[in-house]
């Protein structure tokens, strides 16, 4: 990979320095924790593994990288000066735009003095006689505090699958997520990208102009609508900042956490004519609300057929290569796995220089020095994209070494699957927080919306646990293990748990297959963790309070009360209501 021109962050290591909190990752998650901890008094020290903010954006500069979750919806809602002042130039914001945003926010809230970039936590060991976490990095830093957040990410440790003879390929081998920061060109090169999740949907129509070849490795086809991305007006941005916290607000309402219009009715009562218009109105509006267009599509298989049916429709219509659009029809449950937005993805088909390679059935053999062997065949290739995703969910955990009560390490504790109360905390780590953690919605809503909420929580209660004095907060077994029943029963209902993606783990050798974000919809987990805090914390113990926790005085941010004219859908429901959950 191409060096990076920045400068390294080069602070000298702190051993023995003591804070009251500290946080891992500077992505949206990690800033805004650390803006709500600094607001509220507390001492906290940030450690960045990458040389800048932004988590995701900041690692993900493949070309074409973009949100697909709307800009004026995908960014901050807690401050209405920032959401006033701030300018989206398209519908869906490119990378570059999204990290400025990031960085705008760490300047703009002064957030960058208590972050040390460039710097892995490589350890954190819970102290059970002090009840304070010692956090070690690989910069040799060595800090103790009183709390540990991981906000880390759902989709941050990349997935590098071990090829054989990666070592022998003669040619750069990039990775979307892992992307050189001073860009690619391969103009006059022949690539082979692996993969055709969202990260190569979005970047093979790119490296389709640039490239003399192209070769496409597709293991699984994939569903993808289009973005119908534009430039956003001045008259479209000033008529949503007329009455941005209307829009926020209705976005907290919904299952997803943004809001988008969806029909809760069902396919299948809908006569075939119908049922064409809709999906045919509801793919001219395009993106991840295409899966709004009933109500049932991903609670019924049947009625998840007939949407299928018109996107392999769409491929065929599109791809002029009979036997190309076969290779590219996926026959899964639609938006089982996540759901792709692109722009002009099945087009490239069609460029004479672009070759499809199915991998399903005799997976790529390895890697040579010139290119790519699969089934006997070598496909010359000068460069390699891997777009093969992340070990999503749990991967950046398990590349820290975090050590609870008894030596408990949290891998052996997950080893069969994360268990956590809320997707917050886990039991035997106490005073160990996770922002979007497995068991919270994350993934499965518009992540922004996702970690504020998380991070306001997590503030409130620590505000509360200094009020009382005390010394330690954990989770209750019995608390944990019905959420995690409870998870995993409402995943159940879904056709989501059906298949082999990122959410079971299953794109990674080995993992155990659980259904990992909670899919009961974002406002009845809202609701969820409300109860929790005003009911005292109930599920933890709070250990060392200098007052009872008979009676808290809890500071429940505001907005994060689900107003009484929201109705809420009961997880029970969903499948009975057919609420779309995107
Ligand atoms: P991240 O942004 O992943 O940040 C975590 C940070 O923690 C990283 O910078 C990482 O370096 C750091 N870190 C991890 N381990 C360590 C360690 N041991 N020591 C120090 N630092 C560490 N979501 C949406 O809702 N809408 C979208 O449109 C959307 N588009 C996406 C596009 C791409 C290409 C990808 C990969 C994801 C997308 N997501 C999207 C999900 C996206 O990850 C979240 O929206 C959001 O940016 C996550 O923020 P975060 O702070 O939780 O995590
Ligand atoms: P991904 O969805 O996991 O896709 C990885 C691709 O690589 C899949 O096609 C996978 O095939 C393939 N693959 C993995 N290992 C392989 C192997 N050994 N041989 C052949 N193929 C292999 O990862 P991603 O595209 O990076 O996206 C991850 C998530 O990040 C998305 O689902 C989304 O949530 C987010 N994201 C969003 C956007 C956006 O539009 N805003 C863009 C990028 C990412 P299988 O399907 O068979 O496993």
């Amino acid at each position: 990979m191409s060096a990076d021109s920045r400068a390294r962050d080069d602070h000298a290591a702190e051993i023995g320095a003591s804070f009251d909190v500290v946080v891992v990752g500077a992505g949206f998650a990690g800033l805004y924790m650390v803006h709500r901890l600094r607001g509220l008094g507390f001492t906290v020290r940030v450690y960045e593994a990458g040389g800048g903010v932004g988590g995701t954006w900041y690692w993900n500069r493949y070309p074409g990288a973009r949100c697909d979750v709307e800009s004026m919806q995908y960014s901050f809602s807690f401050s209405e000066d920032l959401d006033q002042q701030w300018d989206w130039s398209e519908k869906y914001a490119p990378q570059p735009e999204i990290l400025a945003y990031a960085n705008h926010v760490a300047d703009r809230f002064d957030l960058r003095r208590d972050i040390r970039f460039d710097t892995r936590v490589t350890a954190a060991t819970f102290d059970e006689d002090t009840r304070r976490w010692r956090i070690e990095t690989d910069r040799g830093d060595n800090v103790s505090a009183q709390f540990c957040i991981m906000a880390v990410g759902c989709l941050s440790a990349t997935n590098r699958p071990p090829f054989e003879g990666l070592e022998t390929f003669k040619g750069p081998i990039y990775h979307t997520g892992e992307w050189p920061h001073d860009g690619v060109d391969f103009t006059g090169l022949r690539v082979g990208v692996i993969g055709t999740g969202s990260s190569a949907i979005q970047s093979i129509p790119i490296i389709a102009q640039q490239a003399s070849a192209l070769t496409v490795f597709q293991r699984t086809a994939t569903y993808t609508v289009p973005a119908w991305n534009e430039t956003l007006t001045p008259e479209y941005r000033a008529a949503i900042k007329a009455d941005y916290p209307a829009l926020r607000a209705k976005a907290r309402a919904r299952p997803t956490g943004f809001y988008f219009p969806f029909n809760m009715n069902p396919a299948l009562e809908a006569t075939p004519e119908d049922r064409e218009r809709q999906y045919e109105e509801a793919w001219q509006r395009g993106g991840l609300p295409f899966l709004g267009a009933y109500g049932d599509l991903l609670f019924d298989k049947e009625a998840n057929d007939t949407i299928a049916e018109f996107a392999r429709r769409k491929i065929r219509g599109i791809v002029k290569d009979p036997a190309t659009a076969e290779l590219l029809c996926p026959d899964n449950v639609f938006g089982c796995k996540r759901l792709c937005v692109d722009t002009g993805y099945f087009e490239t088909y069609n460029l004479p220089h672009v070759e499809l390679v199915d991998v399903s059935r005799t997976p790529i053999e390895r890697f040579t020095p010139r290119g790519i062997a699969v089934n006997g065949v070598e496909y010359p290739v000068d460069a390699i994209v891997c777009a093969t995703g992340f070990a999503a969910m749990t991967g950046s955990f398990d590349r820290i070494r975090i050590t609870g009560r008894n030596g408990l390490t949290l891998a052996e504790k997950w080893q069969a699957g994360p268990r956590t109360y809320l997707g917050l905390a886990t039991v035997g780590f106490p005073n160990l927080f996770t922002i979007t953690g497995p068991g919270s919605p994350s993934v499965l809503a518009s992540m922004i919306q996702a970690i504020e909420q998380h991070v306001d929580w997590l503030a409130d209660c620590i505000a509360h646990l200094r009020d009382i004095g005390a010394a330690s907060i954990e989770p209750i077994d019995r608390y944990e293990d019905d959420w995690v029943a409870h998870v995993n029963e409402v995943s159940q209902v879904s056709l989501r748990s059906t298949c082999s993606s990122w959410y079971v783990g299953a794109n990674i050798p080995g993992r155990p297959r659980v259904f990992m974000p909670y899919i009961g919809g974002f406002p009845v987990y809202v609701q969820k963790c409300n109860e929790v805090m005003s009911n005292g914390f109930e599920g933890f113990v709070i250990d060392g309070a200098r007052s009872t926790n008979d009676a808290p005085q809890v500071r429940l941010t505001e907005r994060w009360r689900v107003p009484l004219d929201v109705e809420v859908i009961s997880p029970a429901a969903i499948a009975a209501r057919r609420v779309p959950v995107v």
